[in-house]
């Protein structure tokens, strides 16, 4: 009776809400949910060790890090799927898996009041990149081929006031650093009547240190057969940033004015058939 006690319990604390469009050949559908739990849920059933495991319990397994951010939102995933089983999601758990676990990880002024603030942190497990900075680009299946391009995202096309037909801006994970800043990646989606736009942003801010942002946009015309993915990194001091702090709370706000530290072009290349039936 217990264990279907804790199912249940657990079913409605993960009850996801889906909505979905059709793109041309494009399935594009995002989940939302609750946040990941700090504990195990259902210790019965993970204790068993049969590969059926609570969310709480698959992130330890999956990911080498020692914590993880205060918010995680575990099903809230972006997936674009193509007719052809081509796939690109967006999701908090690849991302988690691309933060440093080294003893290189950065350390800023705070650090030792995060260390304070979480007694279970021994100093062994501080080896990790506590700012939880992922260059996360998205979770791309192995049939979309990748070519440097020149391409550029159709900014012009942006700008112009279309008809939105799909919009959503998910939080994959966040954290507010003990009240020192915060460490928040998020993805956008924005579907238009003739393309679609994807934007995957990282941004951090340690207050009075240092700003960050990593930002990866995903742009697809209709009647074409790739994505154009345009990756930017962008970090400064925030004694070299010249505005008030008070400006610097806001992504938006801070982000235009960072300076670039890499910028790459891509072209996401979804199937090789020329005649494209999209
Ligand atoms: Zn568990």
């Amino acid at each position: 009776m217990l264990t279907l006690e804790e199912s249940h319990v657990d079913a409605r604390r993960f009850t996801s809400n889906s909505k979905s469009i059709e793109f041309g050949p494009w399935h594009i559908s995002y989940d939302i949910s609750c946040i990941l739990p700090s504990v195990c849920s259902t210790k019965v059933v993970c204790e068993r060790n049969d590969d059926q495991f609570c969310q709480f319990c698959v992130y330890c397994k999956e990911l080498t890090i020692p914590h993880f951010p205060d918010m995680v939102f575990p099903k809230n995933i972006l997936t674009l799927t193509h007719n052809n089983g081509a796939k690109i999601s967006f999701n908090p758990l690849d991302a988690l898996k691309l933060v440093a676990c080294t003893t290189e990880a950065i350390e800023v002024s705070c650090a030792e009041a995060w260390q304070v603030a979480r007694p279970d942190a021994t100093k062994k497990k501080r080896n990790f990149d506590w700012t939880f900075s992922t260059d996360y680009k998205g979770t791309l299946t192995d049939n979309i081929s990748i070519e440097p391009t020149d391409e550029k995202i159709n900014y012009e096309l942006l700008k112009q006031k279309d008809q939105i037909l799909f919009y959503h801006d998910l939080t994959l994970f966040e954290d507010e650093l003990h009240d020192h800043g915060i460490s928040k990646l998020s993805v956008k989606i924005r579907v238009m009547p003739s393309y679609w736009f994807v934007l995957l942003r990282y941004f951090l801010r340690v207050d009075d240190v240092m700003v960050r942002s990593h930002e990866t946009r995903m742009f697809h015309m209709s009647n074409t057969n790739y994505v154009i993915r345009e990756y930017t990194a962008k970090e400064s001091k925030a004694e070299d940033i010249q505005i008030p702090a008070s400006q610097m709370k806001e992504a938006d706000d801070v982000i235009p004015i960072l300076p670039v530290r890499e910028k790459t072009l891509h072209k996401l290349i979804v199937y090789s058939d020329s005649s494209c039936s999209s």
